[in-house]
């Protein structure tokens, strides 16, 4: 198999290509690594419920293919994390090999449990503040002038996620915290070019956090520059924005208006202004499932500098899975001066279980029609005892 097509072989394949084999395919994340890289700009993004996939803007060739595609251009396929042999492209420019057949949560070079020391920053933090703590310092120590990441609009009473720029720890605060339903905080680049900023933190979930890497392997140019660190966030899946009508509210008498916090820690938790706390089973939520998550692969954000999530024994505590030379030097900074605690992740059981379990059940939503590498190794689900297979969860 191929690992680096586009560094070996002539790269022609464009929109065409594209919209044929990721967007009409099921493959497509809705991440906009296409949207941001489409020189032309004619590769449209509508951040709304039942959208969250890109289209075309030209249609003098219909919507599947691209005059500028035609006369050469190949951006949005060097952009696209789902396009081709991405999991080992991205691999091999990051690590320099392809992950081992078990190596289910991808590659990496250390799994901490961490937390920010700030009380503030700890405290706005979805898990261990983790994530807003690496933000502050990296601005703090003049590596970054901003991150694209995840606001709510308005007063935040709308639960509606919407990519944006945080530009100080205050804004980085003001983004603290897990949304559920999408954000393709990649869009954020249009703000940062336009306030002239190149020096950029991106935080997304996993098939946002391919994005950098595919990018400079298939050298789509300058827009993959201003990735200067890349955090990923572990992910099994996003919600549609009408869960909030049609499940929390209809079924449960939940406002969102009412609501505070959420988490998922084996059930949907909501807690609400009133100072009341609700589980919902998460198998009543599939149904919201969004559509560009059904096939997604990657529960650990597997090409992030550093991933992080909320499956360890401790809410309190940010699961980090150090991947790159690059987090590496950060997190040994962050806790050499106290910005973070860190412990071993290995210490957490549960935490080591699920990061596997998690990641290998992602990666069985795979297509046999894509590319094979993501499932290399993924072994097969196991059997009930009645000798049926369990159901996807
Ligand atoms: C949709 C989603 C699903 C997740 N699923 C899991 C899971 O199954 N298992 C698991 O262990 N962890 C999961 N996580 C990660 C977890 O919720 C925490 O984000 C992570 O542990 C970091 O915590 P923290 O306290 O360090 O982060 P914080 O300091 O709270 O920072 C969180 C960062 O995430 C950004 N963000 C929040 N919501 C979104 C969104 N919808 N889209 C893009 N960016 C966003 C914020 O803007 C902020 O920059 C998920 C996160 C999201 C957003
Ligand atoms: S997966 Fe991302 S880059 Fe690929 S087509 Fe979809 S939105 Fe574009
Ligand atoms: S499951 Fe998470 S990482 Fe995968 S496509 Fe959905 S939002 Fe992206």
């Amino acid at each position: 198999m191929s690992t680096t097509a586009a560094a070996t072989s002539r790269w022609t394949h464009q929109w065409k290509e594209l919209h044929e084999e990721v967007i009409s395919s099921g493959l497509c994340t809705g991440c906009a690594g296409c949207v941001v890289a489409c020189p032309h700009e004619v590769i449209g993004y509508t951040h709304e419920e039942g959208h969250y996939k890109p289209f075309h803007l030209e249609d003098d060739l219909g919507p599947a293919n691209c005059g500028h595609g035609e006369k050469g251009c190949t951006s949005c396929t060097r952009a696209c994390p789902r396009f081709r042999s991405w999991e080992p492209d991205a691999d091999m420019h990051l690590f320099g090999r392809t992950r081992n057949d078990d190596e289910m949560f991808g590659q990496y070079r250390s799994l901490l449990l961490c937390r920010a020391t700030d009380p503030e920053v700890h405290e706005k933090g979805q898990d261990g503040g983790f994530v807003g703590a690496m933000l502050i310092w990296l601005m703090k120590h003049d590596y970054i002038d901003a991150a694209l990441t995840s606001f709510l609009e308005g007063d935040g009473s709308s639960w509606k996620a919407r990519p944006g720029l945080a530009r100080t720890p205050a804004e980085v605060l003001a983004s603290s915290g897990s949304r559920y339903t999408y954000s393709a905080n990649t869009l954020a680049m249009k703000e940062a070019a336009e306030a002239g900023l190149q020096r950029l933190a991106l935080v997304g979930m996993s098939c946002q956090s391919s994005v950098p890497p595919i990018m400079w392997t298939r050298k789509a140019g300058k827009v993959g520059k201003p990735f200067l660190f890349n955090i990923g966030l572990l992910c099994s899946k996003t919600f549609d924005d009408a869960i909030f009508e049609e499940l929390f509210l209809a079924k449960y008498g939940l406002r969102k208006e009412e609501m505070v916090k959420m988490n998922i820690k084996g059930v949907f938790q909501i807690w609400m202004k009133d100072g009341s706390y609700h589980e919902i089973d998460l198998k009543e939520c599939h149904q919201w499932t969004r559509e560009g998550c059904k096939t997604c692969p990657d529960f650990a954000a597997e090409h992030a500098d550093i991933s992080t999530g909320g499956i360890g024994e401790d809410n309190a505590w940010t699961l980090c899975v150090v991947r790159t030379p690059l987090g590496e030097e950060v997190m040994n900074r962050m806790i050499a001066d106290g910005s973070v605690e860190a412990r071993p992740a290995e210490t957490d059981a549960t935490a080591m279980r699920l990061l596997k379990l998690l990641s290998t059940v992602s990666r069985r939503r795979w297509p046999a029609t894509a590319h094979p590498a993501p499932v290399v190794g993924v072994p097969p689900p196991k059997k009930k005892a009645d000798g049926t297979a369990p159901a996807a969860h």
